[in-house]
């Protein structure tokens, strides 16, 4: 476990946060592949570990070399210490580790729910800047706007790259000016943006949506056993 303080924190919405870490012993930082996550660790005076929970890591490895960043969401004892931290702030970091990684397909879709978007910005930028010709389409579902945390990153992401699909997804706010999609992802929904289902696929999001968005690969047609991968939180 190495020590690491907190340079950044943005608290975006009551319960969302972003928040920056970089190493407090003067080396470097790790290296790591998107998609992975680390341990990070509430520690005692003496530098004991207390308390630990895991965390992805929502950057690219290529914008990484200082820092990396968390995205959180205010749940319990560590989202809240996260939350409530200060610049200078001292937590213990174990990692990376995880094999949640990029498909090696060249198109590749990505259903996230909350705060389950946080590997999926890693890979999503890493795949825009080194590996551009991937055809990637993502659906990030939220309850309200609030809940999703890169919206206006990936909307300037999917205007700025022909090849990146953004589909967000309110399923409890219905905004007037609302441009993205509304309800519970459907066939239908899946349907209008993924063209033909030869395609690699990643989910991280709560429970009932992995499941449903299993169900709905499996009608059609989508061997899931083989071409989808999910990060279970
Ligand atoms: C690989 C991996 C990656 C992850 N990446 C992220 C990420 O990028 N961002 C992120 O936000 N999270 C991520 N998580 C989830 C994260 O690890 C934590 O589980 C989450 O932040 C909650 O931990 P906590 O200590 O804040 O809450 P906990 O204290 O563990 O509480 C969790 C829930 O249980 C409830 N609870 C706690 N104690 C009690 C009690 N006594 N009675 C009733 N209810 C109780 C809390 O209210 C809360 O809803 C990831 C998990 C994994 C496994």
């Amino acid at each position: 476990m190495r020590k690491f303080k907190v340079t950044k924190k943005d608290c975006v919405t009551e319960d969302l946060c972003r928040v920056w870490m970089a190493p407090a012993d003067g080396e470097g930082m790790f290296d790591f592949k998107p998609g992975q996550f680390v341990m990070i660790h509430e520690m005692n005076e003496e530098g004991q570990s207390v308390y630990v929970r895991s965390y992805s890591i929502a950057s690219a490895p290529y914008e990484s070399s200082e820092d990396f960043e968390l995205g959180v969401k205010a749940q319990g004892r560590m989202s809240n210490l996260l939350f409530g931290a200060k610049s200078g702030d001292v937590f213990g970091v174990q990692g990376p580790y995880g094999m949640f990684k990029m498909s090696e397909d060249e198109k590749v879709v990505f259903f996230a729910g909350g705060v389950g978007i946080t590997p999926f910005r890693s890979m999503i930028r890493n795949a825009l800047r080194v590996e551009s010709q991937k055809r990637l389409t993502l659906f990030y579902s939220g309850r309200t706007r609030n809940d999703l945390l890169y919206n206006t990153e990936f909307v300037s992401l999917a205007n700025e790259y022909d090849n990146f699909t953004y589909v967000p997804i309110l399923t409890r706010e219905d905004p007037p000016e609302w441009k993205g999609e509304k309800g519970r992802l459907s066939r239908d929904m899946v349907g209008k943006y993924v063209e033909d289902f030869d395609a690699g696929y990643l989910m991280c999001g709560p429970v009932e949506m992995m499941d449903h968005v299993k169900e709905i690969l499996e009608q059609n047609g989508v061997d899931v056993k083989i071409r989808l991968r999910a990060e279970r939180y």
